[in-house]
């Protein structure tokens, strides 16, 4: 069984978009304005996300320590 049909696949230096992923010139990251509007939504999330992450470890390092100093401490 051989198959006569040949694929071109034809290696055309491009990018894909990196929320829709359809095919874009090498020199776009990203296809539309629309494609764009999403991507910066995410980065704000994920910049946002960071954030509160370490805030959260902040707090979580000084109730250690508050609980080390209150707890642990020597006892007068
Ligand atoms: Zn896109």
């Amino acid at each position: 069984m051989s198959e006569k049909k040949e694929k071109k696949a034809r290696i055309v230096d491009h990018r894909h978009c990196r929320i829709c992923g359809r095919a874009i010139p090498p020199d776009k990251e990203i296809c539309s304005e629309k494609c764009m509007q999403v991507q910066a939504r995410i980065e704000a999330r994920q910049r946002r996300m960071r954030n509160i992450m370490l805030i959260m470890y902040a707090v979580i390092f000084v109730i250690f320590f508050m609980l080390l100093f209150l707890g642990g401490g020597p006892s007068q």
